[in-house]
C-alpha cells in the first residue's frame, strides 16, 4: 500500500496532478472537496451542513470530516493505496489520518506539496470560477478561503517538514513539468 498526501492552497493544482499521479500508479483518489460537493448536489443532509461552509469559504468541522473520510477509506478501491487530496487541511485532521493509518496496518508514505504564490492562485481560481460552476469560486469567497488556507492549513508544512514526510515542488510551469518532478519523487521513494 502506498499512500500520498497531495497539498498545497486552492488552485494549487492538487486536482489535476492528482488525475496524472492515478494514471501512473494507479492509487484510489479520495478528494474530501468532491466527495462533499456530490453529497451537496444529491441535497443529502450532509451536503446541505456542508454547503453551509463550503459557500462561505469555510473549513467543514473537523469531527464530521475525519467521520467521512474514515469511511472512504474503508473502501475496497483503497486497498491499493490512496491518494489525499484536499485532506488535512487542519493539525487535528493530520493527526486523525495517522492515526486512521496506522489502525489499518499502514501509514503515510510522502506529502507532494505544490508551491504556488497568492496573485497566481487567486488569478487562477477567478478564471476557473468563470466555468467551474462551483458556489466557493467567486473573489470574495476565494480570498476567504486564501486566508483560511493560510491561518489553518498551511502550518501542516511544517508539521509535515518536521516529520521528514514534506517534498515541495514548484507548481508553476506546464501540468507535464510539474507532473515529471513529481514522478521523479515517487519513483525514488518508491524503490
Ligand atoms: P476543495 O475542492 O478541496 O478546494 O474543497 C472545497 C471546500 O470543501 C473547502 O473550501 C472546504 O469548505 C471544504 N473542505 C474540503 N476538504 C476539507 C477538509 N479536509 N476539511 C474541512 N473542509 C474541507
Amino acid at each position: 500500500m502506498f499512500n500520498l498526501v497531495i497539498f498545497g492552497a486552492p488552485g494549487s493544482g492538487k486536482g489535476t496532478q492528482s488525475e496524472k499521479i492515478i494514471d501512473t500508479y494507479g492509487l484510489h483518489h479520495i478528494s474530501t472537496g468532491e466527495l462533499l460537493r456530490d453529497q451537496i448536489s444529491r441535497g443529502t443532509d450532509l451536503g446541505k451542513i456542508a454547503d453551509s461552509y463550503i459557500s462561505k469559504g469555510q473549513l467543514i468541522p473537523d469531527d464530521l470530516m475525519i467521520r467521512i473520510l474514515e469511511t472512504e477509506l474503508d473502501t475496497p478501491k483503497a486497498a491499493n493505496g490512496v491518494i489525499f487530496d484536499g485532506f488535512p487541511r487542519t493539525i487535528p485532521q493530520a493527526d486523525a489520518l495517522k492515526k486512521m493509518l496506522e489502525r489499518r496496518g499502514t501509514s503515510l508514505h510522502t506529502v507532494v506539496g505544490l508551491e504556488v504564490d497568492d496573485a497566481e492562485l487567486m488569478d487562477r481560481l477567478v478564471k476557473r470560477g468563470k466555468d467551474s460552476g462551483r458556489s466557493d469560486d467567486n473573489p470574495d469567497t476565494i480570498k476567504n478561503r486564501l486566508n483560511v488556507y493560510h491561518s489553518t492549513t498551511q502550518p501542516l508544512r511544517d508539521y509535515y517538514l518536521n516529520e521528514g514526510s514534506y517534498h515541495g515542488v514548484k507548481g508553476t510551469g506546464t501540468v507535464d513539468e510539474i507532473f515529471n518532478h513529481i514522478r521523479t519523487h515517487i519513483d525514488t521513494i518508491k524503490k
